[in-house]
């Protein structure tokens, strides 16, 4: 049997995690879950847990604990990640819940934490020209629109500039990342699980340069 891959990937907004976890997932064969995305879709689907995320969400604050663990945990009980492993994008976002993620995984754990790098000052551009679609989700910038009209390639969806990429919201992101995320270098540093790759550069030679960490890693006998 396939040995499973489980992997988190830090990084501050706009590093590019999203785009290269797309990649990394199909790559290794491995379901990518961004609670990002599971929390927009919510808010998309109009259900009562979505109004309570997008009240959070609009002000660029951190969903409670709690309830974030409680969506991914269910979301890891599902066979593919069961089986496969997964790469979680967006979580942990603190150590409390990297905590939490310790115990959600017993008896397994993770295997490899990808800390992807990248200036202050680039993803600051790098979000003012991202675009996302409204219907399901999927990445575009004004460098790279989709190829009609701004409509999205895979859907058809309006593309638009994400509601929490305001100017306001993006700081307090960025302010939170440093105060509540960034711990989580040091943290996974000391359990030996962390490798930081450099974000800057072409999407393909990032991607690249992350595949090289992940087998390097693989190539370990603890792996
Ligand atoms: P970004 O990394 O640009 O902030 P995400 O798509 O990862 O964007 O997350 C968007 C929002 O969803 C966050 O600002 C936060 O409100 C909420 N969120 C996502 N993941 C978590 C998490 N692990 N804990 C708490 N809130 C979260």
């Amino acid at each position: 049997m396939v040995r499973a891959t489980r992997l988190v990937i830090l990084g501050k907004q706009g590093a590019g995690k999203g785009t290269q976890c797309v990649r990394l997932s199909q790559h290794y064969a491995v379901p990518h879950i961004s609670t990002g995305d599971m929390l927009r879709a919510a808010v998309r689907a109009g259900t009562e847990f979505g109004s309570l995320a997008k009240s959070y969400m609009d002000k660029g604050d951190l969903v409670p604990d709690d309830v974030i663990t409680g969506v991914v945990s269910e979301r890891l009980a599902e066979p593919d990640a069961h089986q496969m492993g997964f790469i979680l994008d967006g979580y942990p976002r603190t150590v409390g819940q990297a905590v939490d993620l310790e115990k959600v995984l017993l008896p397994l754990e993770i295997d490899l934490v990808l800390d992807l790098v990248v200036p202050t000052e680039l993803v600051l551009r790098r979000i003012a020209s991202r675009r996302v679609c409204k219907v399901c989700g999927a990445n575009y910038s004004v460098q790279a629109p989709p190829k009609l009209d701004w409509s999205c390639d895979n859907c058809g969806g309006e593309v638009v500039q994400r509601d929490d990429d305001t100017e306001v919201a993006v700081k307090r992101r960025l302010d939170l990342y440093e105060s509540q995320t960034a711990p989580l270098v040091e943290w996974y540093t000391e359990r030996e699980k962390l490798v930081s790759v450099q974000g800057e550069g072409d999407p393909d030679e990032v991607m690249a340069r992350l595949i090289a960490a992940v087998d390097r890693a693989k190539g370990q006998p603890k792996w």
